[in-house]
């Protein structure tokens, strides 16, 4: 489904990606395992359009999307859910869903994604009218992912959505993250919690100073003894 074939990535002269090649195939979970600033948000960037590659090619569903506008890459199918959640402060939990739906014409299309959304997230339902500013940092990541599947993508591009997030919430966070992939979105996942990106995860790819120096299945990856110490705190 995506190709991701030798890209290089800059920041001025900071090499942030080398030759990355990264495979997702339809129906996938695919994790990206690395320490910070080894690049992994800058690959997912790379893939949605907000960073250009110097060299390489992406290719999405056979056609290229290399270097093409964040916007167009959206209508082709894959959202992005960032970092971070960045989530529209000012506006209520249902306008930042409606924003998810910019580019779609589709008014019965979003009405159904609009009850899929509330189904996975009741919570979301619950506080539709407030203001987003004011949920709670796993209520935040909630919206985010929301407001990415109200573009209804093939694949989904998740940014540490446990980050900073109790627990427990992480727990439901990643049994979401499998509900939507069982609903047939292909996923690609960024994370700091290698232990729990591996249970539900298809296969891995581990990136070390904007290298990929690993790639495997997920099972694979959990056996492996250089992983464990790295990644999985030794166990
Ligand atoms: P983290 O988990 O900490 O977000 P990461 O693996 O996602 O780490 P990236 O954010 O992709 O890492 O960063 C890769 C490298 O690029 C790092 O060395 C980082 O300092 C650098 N970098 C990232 N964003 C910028 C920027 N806007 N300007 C300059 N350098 C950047």
């Amino acid at each position: 489904m995506l190709k991701i074939e030798g890209i290089n990535v800059y920041y001025g002269h900071i090499h942030a990606l080398k030759d990355a090649s990264v495979d997702v195939n339809q129906g996938e979970i695919v994790t990206l395992i690395g320490a910070n600033g080894a690049g992994k948000s800058t690959l997912l960037k790379t893939i949605s359009g907000l960073l250009k590659p110097k060299q390489g090619n992406i290719l999405f569903e056979g056609e290229s999307i290399t270097g093409r506008q964040a916007q167009l890459i959206v209508k082709k199918g894959i959202s992005h859910v960032p970092e971070g959640r960045r989530v529209f402060a000012n506006m209520s939990v249902e306008e930042n869903l409606e924003m998810g739906a910019f580019l779609r014409h589709d008014k019965k299309g979003i009405r159904e994604d609009f009850q899929k959304v509330y189904d996975l997230f009741p919570r979301l339902y619950e506080r539709r009218k407030q203001q987003s500013g004011t949920l709670s940092g796993g209520e935040q990541q909630m919206l985010a992912m929301g407001r990415a599947l109200m573009a209804r993508p093939r694949l989904l591009l998740l940014d540490e959505p446990s980050m900073g997030l109790a627990p427990l919430l992480v727990k439901t966070i990643f049994r979401i993250i499998a509900e939507i992939n069982a609903a047939g979105t292909t996923v690609m996942l960024v994370e700091q919690n290698a232990n729990m990106a591996l249970s539900i995860a298809n296969r891995a790819y581990v990136i070390e100073t904007g290298r990929v120096v690993l790639q495997g299945s997920a099972d694979e990856l959990r056996a492996s003894d250089q992983i464990k110490m790295a990644y999985l705190g030794g166990h």
